[in-house]
């Protein structure tokens, strides 16, 4: 599941700098066998967020139940940190998908 994408038609694998270009992209033409595909982040980014989501509110209220007096910055930074690694993450629940071939008979 944690991996980097692969052409659709081809199975060339994408490296990471590759793929932040396709999302950017959204419709690519495969490097290798020359035809289309389409960057799709959603839905999988979900499950890809959804863990780093949680620990940071675990962190957050573990920070927060330590405090004596309410610091927003501890919890700021860690929030940040976090919303940093989903960033970094993307690539590796970005899916390509073929194109729709809207030219068939
Ligand atoms: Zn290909």
């Amino acid at each position: 599941m944690f991996r980097l994408p692969v052409c659709p038609h081809c199975g060339t694998v994408y490296r990471y700098k590759d793929t932040k270009e396709a999302i950017r992209k959204k419709e690519n033409v495969c490097y290798h066998c020359k035809k289309k595909f389409l960057a799709k982040r959603f839905p999988y980014i979900f499950v890809g967020a959804l863990i780093p989501l949680v620990l940071c509110i675990v962190i957050n209220i573990v920070i927060l139940s330590r405090m004596e007096n309410l610091q927003l910055l501890p919890l700021f930074g860690v929030t940040l940190v976090f919303l940093l690694i989903i960033y970094i993450i993307i690539p590796f629940f970005t899916k390509f998908k073929k194109t729709e071939d809207k030219e068939k008979k």
